[in-house]
């Protein structure tokens, strides 16, 4: 992936995609607002959702061991993976010994993060989608751009195309006078995807939480596919974070209500499914956790950076980010984008690639994220302490590798001016004497900065240089005493 500026100024450019966007996002933000607003202790419920993320994250280990045990107990299947290969190496051998070759899924970021239907495609086994917006992005050869609505970057003229070019290649085709109606474009996928959930013996998931108190797994959609998923076929394997703990049901409580309102604005989403292990002549005969750290146990070692853990999937900083709405998805080249992307990417991934090191500047620092946010994360102060990371480089540890990150380029001139500026500062001499300098020089002063700062100043101009250096004002006049001039 090329570096976030320069994949965002080619989406930038496509004018369909913005234009897609900035109706998707507005609408979606909007009515999340209201949806917020019907609740007096929305505050409250903030609060206590991040108190019971950052209490669980500190005793994680306590918890693991504890829903390890749960799940066992009601008779499924715990295994670990330290990283996304062993992760896929599992997942894959699970669905060969069932013998079969195909599975359907329920929409999971877990999966794709690890990039599990490439992995089960190499073993020779077929993932069919059955989220309606997955569908869309695995039938166009795309990719998802959104948390939550991964084909936010298509509209309906796109998507009955797809439809109508694609479905007849993955099983049974779209009517042949499929128009661009939602209803109609709603009913070809559902037909589409019926023989599929009645044909398959083997369902994969991830979860929104997993109670380690009971080992229920929790998943909240709107369409239904996910009911189908994780109750039809005979053999389930839920893939899921080591971070997505709850260690109560209670704590469920606060979750429940924030996570529908901040993501559908829905007071409650259609369908919430939880599973307990195996239950006899109902669902799943055989089922299996998955639980995958892939960078989470690094990120918790990172005390400004965990909070990201914290992390609810329900993509409010994406619908509210300026820049999100104009570079899309795409841009920051990984299954996480907007605000929760930048933070967590180069978390979970390092910031060594061109990508990772870039993804930390990609926010306005505006803060309208961390307003929006239900458990609270201040994704600005984690911005900025990423940027740290990257200009400074240094040692860090991924999956219990230590590696040593360099000094990203590009930073040189300003790392080169920061010293300037700290040496000035600590000597009070040179610094009137450049001030008096910068003052009587100041109508020679460019309006745009030459090298590094030219981009920044092609769009911003330079304050103007005041005609007296603040010091010298104050002495002259007593500190304003003796009038102001
Ligand atoms: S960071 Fe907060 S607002 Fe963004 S997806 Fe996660 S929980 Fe939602």
């Amino acid at each position: 992936m090329p570096s976030f500026p320069r994949a965002a100024r080619d989406a930038v450019r496509d004018t369909t995609l913005r234009a897609n966007l900035r109706h998707a996002t507005h609408t979606i933000r909007d009515k999340r607002a209201v949806a917020v607003a019907e609740l007096d202790d929305w505050a409250a419920l903030r609060e206590a959702g991040r108190q019971i993320k950052d209490h669980t994250l500190r005793h994680l280990d306590r918890y693991l061991e504890q829903l390890e045990a749960s799940v066992t107990a009601a008779g499924g299947t715990v295994h670990w993976a330290v990283d996304a290969e062993e992760a896929n190496r599992i997942v894959a051998d699970l669905v060969k010994a069932t013998g079969e070759t195909e599975v359907v899924k329920v929409k999971s970021m877990a999966t794709q993060e690890i990039g599990l239907n490439e992995a089960l495609a190499d073993a020779g086994i077929h993932a069919y989608e059955t989220d309606l917006a997955e569908l869309i992005v695995q039938l166009g050869k795309d990719r998802p751009s959104h948390i939550l609505v991964p084909a936010i970057h298509r509209n309906r003229d796109e998507i009955r195309d797809i439809f109508a070019r694609e479905m007849s290649a993955w099983g049974r085709p779209a009517p042949e006078d499929l128009t661009d109606a939602p209803a109609a474009l709603a009913e070809a996928a559902r037909l589409h995807l019926r023989e599929k959930f009645l044909r398959a013996k083997v369902g994969v998931s991830g979860a929104n939480f997993m109670v380690a108190e009971t080992g229920t797994l929790v998943v909240l959609e709107s369409e239904g596919n996910g009911r189908m998923c994780l109750t039809l076929p005979e053999t389930l394997i839920s893939v899921v974070g080591i971070e997505k703990i709850v260690p109560t049901w209670r704590d469920l409580e606060v979750f429940l209500q924030t996570l529908p309102r901040s993501s559908t604005a829905e007071r409650m989403n259609p369908y919430t499914s939880m599973w307990t292990g195996i239950t006899d002549e109902d669902g799943p005969r055989s089922f299996h956790l998955v639980l995958i750290d892939n960078g989470r146990t690094d990120t918790l070692a990172d005390e400004v950076g965990r909070q990201a853990l914290r992390c609810i999937r329900c993509s409010a900083c994406l619908n509210i980010c300026p820049v999100y709405e104009r570079a899309g998805g795409h841009a920051y080249g990984s299954v996480y984008p907007g605000p929760i992307g930048a933070i967590l990417s180069p978390q979970l991934r390092g910031t060594g690639s061109e990508i990772d090191a870039s993804l930390p500047y990609a926010s306005s620092l505006c803060g309208a994220c961390y307003d929006v946010c239900p458990v609270a994360i201040d994704i600005p102060e984690v911005l900025v302490h990423l940027r740290e990371r990257v200009v400074e480089g240094g040692p860090v540890t991924r999956g219990g590798t230590k590696t040593v990150i360099r000094p990203a380029r590009g930073h040189a001139a300003e790392r080169a001016a920061m010293r300037a500026a700290r040496w000035a500062s600590t000597h009070p001499g040179v610094l009137r004497a450049g001030q008096r300098l910068a003052s009587r020089t100041r109508r020679l002063h460019p309006r745009t900065l030459p090298g590094p700062g030219k981009a920044w100043t092609a769009t911003r101009d330079l304050p103007p240089m005041p005609p007296e250096p603040f010091r010298d004002w104050w002495q002259r006049t007593n500190g304003g005493k003796d009038g102001l001039r």
